[in-house]
């Protein structure tokens, strides 16, 4: 009889945990399939199966390894479907000890400390060992300050952990290369292809069709190609660094119809879940920059860097130093449901019909994707964020909410009045052509601001900018788009202004 039961969640999959160091007859694992989990939002199908698969192998792993293992699958007839009811079933009069990892989700932590409380023997909240800094380190380094700025903890972190540092200071005298990490992906360029695996997936497919569990996009259920095991996440991160590292600054923020991860690693499954440590990533991509500074310069180096020792420690900080109410900011009172293409990527505009086209097909899209083709055209329709929040946190392989709501509400949809940015990400048709091959292929004009056919982005860019003049127009970064819209002529304002508003009539139709 177990004397101990230790819950591991779905993106828990951390098997360097010191839990399973050494084998303890007396803890009893749980893992398990609920609905609970997979009805808080509708995931796509792609990540609800790789979810399953990784915990499967995962848990085999564990009894493999000589641990003791109970797995609720989604159609066990004992699986309550809530995670404290089904612990709540195992603790017999033996147990005397509850143990759990850190839930990254606020929800769920909230929900193990509640149900916790309710119990009469010993409850116990352990790290998940993943992340490089405490829930509570970045809301202490910004105490008292407004805005919490991304580079001052980003630097902070390449101190802490020595990486890309001579001493004190940064190797070779900078500590950031985005200026030149912001190129257009040239006509003649020979992109590596993604590595991708094609497991079998059907069973599970079957279960969660049969459970009636509500999914969106494509399952590619027999050929699922994200890695679900630790050893094929190794795989992924090698091959990203051997084939796609050289050019991954160059062409980050790149966009292209035929080339839908370019030079990005698809490793954000595997972190989130736990599968790969954070800093093991971050040390192979320093140690092939000083192995190989022939092939890897240094700005591509840190471009990758700056994305995992910056950016997501420092959501994830700002998560914490700020939910529940982070989950429900609306800064600029946006109201308009999503439009319904979004769910379809039937719309006329070349660009969004990609970004989301893909979404749908590949559980993925790149940062930019997200940020400035399908957060930017939310952003400027004035979309209400808690519909862009579910298609985000639906939608990508990735998405567990500690990531994906300060993603979009804050860096994304502005609703947090400027904490993670400084200034809403939004753009004409100008930027989109610059940094893809969209625009050429497209129903709309792109160098057309109203009138017939005239790009959408164009004329919503200045009605975003005209309508929230009070919360923008002191803001030193978008000086230049107040001077510039000040100076129009006031009948060119008028059309624009015209234009935009029968756009958001019929956004449904665009
Ligand atoms: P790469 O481009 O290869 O980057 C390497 C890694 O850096 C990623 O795997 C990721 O772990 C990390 N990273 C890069 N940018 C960020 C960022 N802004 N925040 C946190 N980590 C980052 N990322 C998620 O993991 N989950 C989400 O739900 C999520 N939602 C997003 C929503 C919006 C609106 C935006 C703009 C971004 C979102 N991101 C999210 C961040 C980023 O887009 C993804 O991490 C990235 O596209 C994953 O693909 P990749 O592994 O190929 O990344
Ligand atoms: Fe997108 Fe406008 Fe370019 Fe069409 S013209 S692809 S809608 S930015």
């Amino acid at each position: 009889m177990p004397k101990t039961i230790r819950l591991l969640l779905g993106d828990q999959l951390n098997q360097n945990h010191s839990w399973f160091q050494q084998t303890d007859p007396s803890a009893l694992y749980v893992m398990m399939e609920v609905r609970q989990e997979t009805d808080y939002v509708r995931h796509h199908r792609q990540k609800v199966l790789a979810i399953f698969m990784a915990m499967r192998a995962f848990a085999k792993h564990l009894v493999a390894e000589g641990h003791r293992v109970k797995y609720y699958t989604l159609d066990d007839p004992e699986n309550t479907h809530s995670i404290p009811q089904n612990l709540q079933k195992l603790i017999s009069d033996e147990v005397t000890t509850v143990e759990y990892l850190e839930p990254d989700e606020y929800r769920l932590d909230q929900q193990m400390q509640a149900w916790c409380q309710t119990l009469s023997i010993f409850t116990c909240a352990h790290s998940s060992e993943h992340f490089l800094t405490c829930r509570t380190d970045l809301a202490e380094m910004f105490k008292g300050k407004k805005t919490y700025l991304m580079e001052t903890f980003y630097r902070n972190m390449r101190r802490k952990y020595d990486v890309l540092m001579e001493g004190t200071q940064p190797t070779s005298g900078r500590w950031n290369y985005d200026a030149e990490n912001r190129k257009k992906l040239p006509q003649k360029i020979e992109v590596p292809k993604a590595l991708a695996f094609a497991h079998d997936a059907r069973s599970i497919d079957d279960l969660l069709t049969r459970m009636r569990v509500e999914t969106l996009g494509d399952g590619q259920e027999g050929a699922l190609p994200w890695p679900i095991t630790r050893q094929e996440s190794l795989q992924v991160l090698d091959h990203f660094v051997a084939h796609l590292l050289p050019l991954f600054g160059n062409y980050q923020d790149a966009m292209h119809t035929d080339h839908r991860f370019l030079f990005h690693s698809r490793l954000s499954f595997a972190l989130n879940v736990k599968l790969l440590h954070p800093l093991e990533v971050v040390k192979a991509v320093e140690s092939a920059w000083q192995t190989r500074p022939d092939k890897i310069s240094l700005s591509q180096a840190e471009g990758f860097i700056r994305q995992i020792l910056g950016w997501r420690e420092y959501m994830r900080g700002v998560y914490w130093a700020h939910m529940p109410k982070y989950a429900e900011k609306n800064f600029l009172g946006h109201s308009r449901p999503l439009p319904s293409w979004y769910w379809t990527g039937e719309t006329k505009m070349n660009c969004l019909k990609h970004a989301i086209g893909q979404s749908l097909s590949h559980a993925y899209a790149h940062h930019i994707q997200r940020l400035m083709i399908t957060g930017n055209f939310a952003l400027l329709a004035g979309i209400h964020p808690d519909e862009v929040d579910a298609w985000y946190l639906g939608i990508y392989i990735d998405a567990f909410e500690w990531v994906e709501v300060t993603n979009t509400r804050g860096m994304s949809q502005f609703a947090d009045g400027g904490m993670v940015g400084t200034k809403p990400y939004v753009s004409t048709a100008n930027y989109v052509h610059k940094m893809s091959n969209y625009c050429g292929q497209c129903h709309y004009q792109r160098a057309q601001k109203h009138g017939e056919g005239a790009c959408p982005f164009n004329s919503l860019y200045w009605h975003f900018y005209d309508r929230h003049r009070e919360a923008f127009q002191n803001n030193p970064r978008v000086g230049m788009a107040y001077r510039t819209w000040d100076k129009m002529n006031p009948s060119e304002k008028g059309k624009i202004l015209e234009q935009a508003d029968k756009y958001l009539q019929t956004l449904d139709s665009l």
